[in-house]
């Protein structure tokens, strides 16, 4: 334990020393004045704590800086805060002793200090600091576990959000996402695009190559569909079990339409084997696509249900591609019916 004292009298200082090494504290730091010890503090190069002090004996009258002031001072700093300050006074006004407790000292001494009363003083502040510090200690513990479950919890969110098997975000996130994305490109009036994406021939595909083989295939197109949509404001999530659902932010049907063709060329690249295809000799997919400058009456379900049905025309007339519907299907008599009467159910 180290206890620096600061006394403008070398006796004074030698006195106080004798008195605490007579009480086992051998570890005395002395200083002339409160900027010298300040800087054995460290506070001068703006680097607190240079050295760790326990406690602080500090005369209330010193040339230069005073006692209550360089009090002030350490006081100031987070790192010393919790440094017990011993203001020593010759002085009985209660003022001084006020300013003092003002400054952040924890107790005082009066001049000519007396060694009993001195060593008294210092045990139980150094007693009342180890509490402190245990205290301080645990709390730390305690911040830390929380910090720990937060990150924990945060990961959890992040796992509900994703797709067990292709690690993107599952159908309840896109629920989630595409009625923000919807809002968003409401106020903001610019147009917004829905990719449905249907593996073709998938159930050929377990039935010849196993399920396992199925699991791979959807983690590589997975993939895949991450790495074509590389901008933030698209956003791609399964659906549905091989079925995936891409939203573009700011695209006409005509950049929707080409990027959708992207996506399928680079699916049929991936050349993944599929001899029991009824299309290609490798996995292949289909994509409906749906564009719209959404309006407030236009609901999300009016998209989905646009992108499916064009989706449902890209499997019905050979597979394999790419079919659009732009926003004048939104005012298709059966959309304002009800949406249960969809051609297709994916799950
Ligand atoms: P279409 O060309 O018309 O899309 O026919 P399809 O065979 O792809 O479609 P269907 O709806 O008949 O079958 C979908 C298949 O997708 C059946 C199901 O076992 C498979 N599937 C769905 N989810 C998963 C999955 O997580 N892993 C694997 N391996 N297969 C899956
Ligand atoms: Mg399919
Ligand atoms: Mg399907």
């Amino acid at each position: 334990m180290t206890i620096l004292v600061v006394d403008d009298r070398r006796e004074v200082r030698h006195i106080i020393q004798a008195f605490l090494e007579s009480g086992g504290y051998n570890n005395i730091i002395t200083a002339a004045s409160a900027e010298r010890g300040l800087e054995i503090l460290g506070v001068e190069r703006d680097d607190p704590v240079s050295q760790p002090i326990d406690l602080i004996l500090m005369d209330i009258v010193l040339d230069g800086m005073d006692g209550v002031e360089a009090c002030r001072k350490i006081k100031s700093y987070p790192a010393l805060s919790d440094v017990p300050v011993v203001i020593m006074t010759a002085h009985t006004e209660p003022e001084n002793i006020d300013k003092a407790f003002d400054a952040g000292a924890i107790e005082f001494l009066l001049k000519p200090v007396q060694k009993l009363e001195l060593l008294a003083r210092v045990r139980s502040i150094m007693h009342f600091k180890s509490q402190l510090d245990r205290l301080r200690e645990r709390e730390k513990q305690l911040t830390a576990i929380t910090d720990e479950l937060e990150t924990a919890n945060a990961r959890l969110e992040r796992m509900s959000h994703a797709d067990g098997l292709t690690g993107i975000p599952n159908r309840r996130y896109f629920d989630f996402m595409f009625k923000k994305l919807m809002a968003s490109a409401t106020r903001m009036s610019i147009p917004l695009s829905l990719l449905m994406l249907d593996i073709d021939f998938f159930k050929p595909y377990n039935d010849t190559y196993g399920h396992l083989a199925g699991d791979d295939a959807l983690k590589t197109i997975a993939e895949n569909l991450h790495k074509t949509i590389k901008r933030e404001s698209d956003f791609i999530s399964r659906y549905g079990g091989e079925e995936f659902a891409i939203v573009l932010f700011g695209n006409d049907l005509k950049a929707a339409e080409r990027l959708g063709e992207n996506i399928r060329q680079q699916v049929e690249a991936l050349d993944i084997a599929h001899e029991a295809s009824g299309t290609s000799d490798r996995i292949t997919v289909s994509i409906g696509i749906a564009t719209c400058i959404p309006e407030p009456h236009i609901k999300p379900e009016n998209l989905i249900y646009c992108a499916d049905q064009a989706l449902y025309e890209a499997k019905s007339t050979g597979k394999n591609r790419v079919v659009t519907r732009d926003s004048e299907y939104l005012d298709d008599p059966a959309l304002k019916r009800n949406h249960t009467l969809m051609a297709r159910h994916y799950v």
